[in-house]
């Protein structure tokens, strides 16, 4: 065996990911119960059941976008009437009003990085089921852009609706969130959920089968 593409896991080496001590599995306890020997978390060479939880999720979070785009977001009540938007007609709003600037953050934000970070998320599982050995470091790049945009993500959603409420119809309006909101907010999560059963060393254990 070629040493340097040895992996811990190879080497029955395990990760806490509570405390990050590096331990050797003992063969006295059976590994699917092993536990971090300093802090008794429980610890495995890869994310147990990674790709199939992956999968799962990521699938939840494309079906819940769907009525996050088709319901109303926001209901705006101003001087007894009562308005609602979709995210598209927000972003439409700012378009035709001149407000590209906005237009262009909500359509971005709540729009085009929810459905890229499900696709680079179905990108990276595809590319491990078939063993690529494609540009694994630009793929674990790919990977660590979408863990760290994911932890920004529900930021958009306060965002938006207040900044709708605001610009749209002043300071006396008041401002609801609409069934969309629940739904975009379980898009957020769930996502966050897929980056986070999502075991990047994957993508090197498949090229490492492949060197065998
Ligand atoms: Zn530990």
């Amino acid at each position: 065996m070629n040493n340097l593409s040895l992996t811990a896991a190879k080497a029955a080496l395990m990760n806490c990911p509570r405390c990050d001590l590096l331990s050797k599995y003992k063969h006295s306890q059976p590994i699917k119960h092993a536990v971090c020997p300093r802090c008794g978390a429980a610890v495995h060479l890869r994310k147990p059941n990674s790709i199939n939880r992956t999968w799962a999720l990521i699938i939840a979070a494309a079906i819940f976008y769907i009525p996050a785009n088709i319901f109303p977001i926001t209901f705006v009540t101003s001087l007894g009437k009562v308005q609602s938007d979709t995210i598209i007609s927000g972003v439409i709003y700012f378009i035709n009003t001149g407000m590209w600037p906005i237009a262009l953050v909500i359509f971005t934000a709540s729009i085009v990085v929810p459905l890229l970070k499900l696709l680079v998320l179905s990108f990276l599982l595809v590319s491990i089921q078939r063993k690529s050995s494609w540009r694994p470091g630009d793929r674990t790049h790919l990977f660590r852009i979408t863990e760290a945009v994911g932890r920004w993500s529900m930021v958009d959603i306060y965002a938006l609706t207040i900044v709708v409420a605001l610009l749209k119809l002043g300071f006396f309006a008041t401002v609801e969130a609409g069934p969309a909101a629940v739904y975009f907010a379980a898009v957020v999560v769930i996502t966050m959920l897929a980056a986070k059963v999502f075991d990047p060393r994957l993508t090197w254990d498949a090229m490492e089968s492949e060197n065998e």
